[in-house]
């Protein structure tokens, strides 16, 4: 949610939202053990996150959820006006969210990117895109897996995690390739769904009438150089 009303003072570092959130989180009814604030100085506004709500694919138990989620937010406001007043006491919500799903289908793909190539930074010969995003699993109401990796680490997506096995002319990209639910938490983030982004589009394109897995692999990468060298 987005608040504002906030007062202009020593923000709380994020370790203190963490600590306070699991000594008195569940006096307040609020199911996570730690979230965060995004404090904009000078605006008195903040965008909070510090609410879990499951995300089933039904439309009515996504609406039920939807309203569960603005519940912990209002319950939310209550934690943070009475657990750091200096700089939340005249807090209101401005906007609520709609609930965020990180993960929810995706293909079978030719190659399942798994965790332990993520860890172990392995390249693959028709490598499309790169990212240094730690493992970032969000699969239980209370916190969440974050697994950073080292100043130099870049871990790779292949081709085929975007590409059915099956299917000539599929292309996947983003969020729903195939990889295990550790390895996709990391290379579902922005910068590499962009990237895979472009890279679904230059294999499309190279394939034209034929199969997308038979396509030039060399004249990929020279499309694809920006993503994946310097
Ligand atoms: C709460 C939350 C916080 C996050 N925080 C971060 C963060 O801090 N940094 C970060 O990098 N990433 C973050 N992410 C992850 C990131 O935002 C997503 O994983 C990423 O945007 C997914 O990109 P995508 O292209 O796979 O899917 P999307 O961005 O969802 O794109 C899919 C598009 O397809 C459209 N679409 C759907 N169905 C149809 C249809 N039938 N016809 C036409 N169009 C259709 C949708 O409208 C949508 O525009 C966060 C995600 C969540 C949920």
């Amino acid at each position: 949610m987005v608040l504002e009303h906030l007062t202009e003072g020593q923000k709380p570092n994020p370790q203190e939202y963490a600590q306070r959130l699991s000594a008195k989180g569940a006096e307040y009814g609020l199911v996570r053990r730690d979230g965060f604030a995004f404090i904009f100085p000078e605006r008195g506004t903040a965008v909070i996150n510090m609410t879990h709500v499951e995300t089933p694919l039904d439309p009515i138990g996504a609406s039920e959820k939807a309203l569960e989620g603005k519940d912990q937010a209002d319950r939310v406001v209550q934690f943070l006006k009475k657990e750091f007043p200096d700089i939340f006491s005249k807090a209101r919500v401005r906007a609520y969210g709609l609930p965020g799903i990180r993960q929810t289908r995706w293909i079978v793909g030719r190659h399942q990117l798994t965790a332990d190539e993520v860890r172990s930074a392995t390249h693959f010969q028709d490598e499309v895109a790169r990212t240094s995003w730690p493992i970032e699993l969000h699969g239980q109401p209370e916190g969440y897996v974050w697994e950073p990796f080292g100043d130099d680490h870049v871990h790779y997506v292949p081709l085929g995690s975007l590409v059915p096995a099956y299917a000539d002319n599929v292309v996947a990209a983003g969020r729903c390739i195939d990889g295990d639910a550790a390895a996709l938490s990391s290379v579902r983030v922005m910068g590499p769904c962009i990237a895979m982004g472009a890279a679904a589009a230059h294999a499309l394109d190279l394939a034209g009438s034929g199969s997308v897995h038979q396509i030039d692999l060399s004249a990929l990468r020279r499309r694809l150089v920006d993503n994946l060298e310097g």
